[in-house]
């Protein structure tokens, strides 16, 4: 099965500004959903070090995890239900997504993300122009 893994930790959202325990998934580990927060260690992961030749591999500890971040403060989950209904019909489990990579130190999780990648359609503007699509299907979370 396609899987993944998550790390959790405290974010500050590219989308709404709030500060919450975020759910970051990636695909860069064991895909076991295991669960790992900053301090961990995934040294065992590994990759080819650039300066490699054929005749003389070296790994290392991989540098970044690739991952996904989901929001999911009232406004951003609000936004991404509108959006799941615009393009499945339906809402999600997920809360408004976008990408990003988090640094490792040595194979250590830090909590550093870099090359935020927010997604062009989490926006009001964009769930706005598509009402028709969510009216009468979209409800609040309580
Ligand atoms: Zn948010």
């Amino acid at each position: 099965m396609g899987m993944y893994d998550s790390i959790f930790m405290e974010c500050k959202c590219p989308y709404c500004g709030e500060t919450s325990r975020m759910e970051f998934q990636t695909k860069d580990l064991g895909r076991t959903l295991y669960s790992y927060e900053p301090g961990n260690s995934v040294s065992e992961f590994t990759e080819i070090f650039p300066a490699s030749t054929p005749d003389n591999v070296v790994r290392r500890p991989l540098q970044h995890l690739n991952v996904n971040g989901q929001c999911k403060s009232a406004k951003c989950q609000e936004i991404a239900d509108k959006l799941w209904i615009i393009l499945q019909g339906r809402p999600s489990g997920f809360g408004a997504i976008f990408g990003a990579k988090l640094k490792l130190v040595n194979g250590i999780i830090s909590n550093e993300l870099f090359d935020i990648d927010p997604n062009d359609r989490c926006t009001e503007e964009y769930v706005n122009a598509h009402k028709n699509v969510w009216e009468g299907i979209y409800k609040p979370r309580i």
